[in-house]
């Protein structure tokens, strides 16, 4: 654990230095937004609720009703959240050339929303859902909409199959976004991990693949002896300092 002046100076230093630099970015990253994380000590969703029973394929196609009571509401909330100062100066660092791009767990779009340009979601995002039947694909807002009409499950308005989001649920094969992401860490020189717990694989693989680690995470992650600089605060207290 560095003290956080000393570990924002060597970032930048290093930054400065590196060939290519990309970030992967958790759910840490958004919670100053307002949107909790899964895994946090005590606030994690996934500490309450199993995620098997609630995002995945299976609980979609068993109890679709029950999928979207649980999940819509939240998904809702992530749309109309605001980028906080930890995605403002990412996409700051993307402009000045500083970062190459970033690698994001998160759904929530608000990478993009801050002026990140380079971004990998490799979870999927909530901008479009397609049809489990004849395949159309929809914006978001079709789900919410139907939803928020006491239509559930949301239904395709041509043939009537059920709608899912176009996020990679529990059972979902990975996205191409994280192949692309794949291909764009062959010659990465830094990682830096901002605000995951490093839990969920195969994202928790790429710190592996990178020459030179930096984590800022709250709290500890399986990855941290590898890394040449470890913080361990709040995201947003770190990267006010680089805007
Ligand atoms: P995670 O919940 O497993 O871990 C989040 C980590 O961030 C924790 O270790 C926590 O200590 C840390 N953290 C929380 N707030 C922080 C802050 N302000 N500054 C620094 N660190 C902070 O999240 P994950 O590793 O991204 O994996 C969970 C999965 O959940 C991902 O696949 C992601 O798709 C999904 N998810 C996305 C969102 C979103 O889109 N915003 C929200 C919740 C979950």
């Amino acid at each position: 654990m560095e003290d956080l002046f000393e570990a924002v100076a060597k970032v930048n230093q290093i930054l400065k230095r590196s060939r290519k630099t990309l970030v992967l970015t958790g759910a840490g990253a958004s919670t100053e937004s307002g949107i909790p994380d899964y895994r946090s000590k005590g606030t994690g969703l996934w500490q309450k609720f199993d995620p098997m029973e609630k995002a995945s394929i299976t609980a979609l196609l068993t109890n679709p009703e029950e999928f979207y009571r649980f999940n819509l509401p939240r998904w809702s909330k992530y749309i109309q959240a605001e980028p906080n100062v930890t995605h403002r100066a990412l996409a700051r660092l993307e402009e000045n050339g500083l970062i190459y791009g970033v690698i994001t767990q998160n759904i929530d779009g608000l990478h993009q929303k801050a002026g990140s340009k380079r971004v990998w979601e490799v979870h999927g995002h909530l901008r479009t859902c397609h049809c489990l039947e004849c395949g159309t694909s929809y914006p978001f807002t079709e789900l919410i909409g139907q939803f928020n009409q006491g239509i559930n499950p949301p239904n395709c308005p041509q043939c009537r199959g059920i709608l899912r989001p176009d996020v990679v649920l529990f059972e979902d094969p990975m996205s191409q976004d994280y192949y692309s992401a794949l291909e764009e860490m062959k010659d990465c020189e830094t990682l830096m991990v901002v605000g995951s717990s490093l839990q969920v694989y195969p994202v928790a693989e790429l710190p592996r693949l990178a020459p030179k680690l930096i984590i800022i995470n709250k709290e500890p992650t399986p990855w941290d002896f590898k890394a040449i600089i470890v913080v361990h605060e709040q995201a947003g207290k770190f990267f006010e300092k680089f805007i």
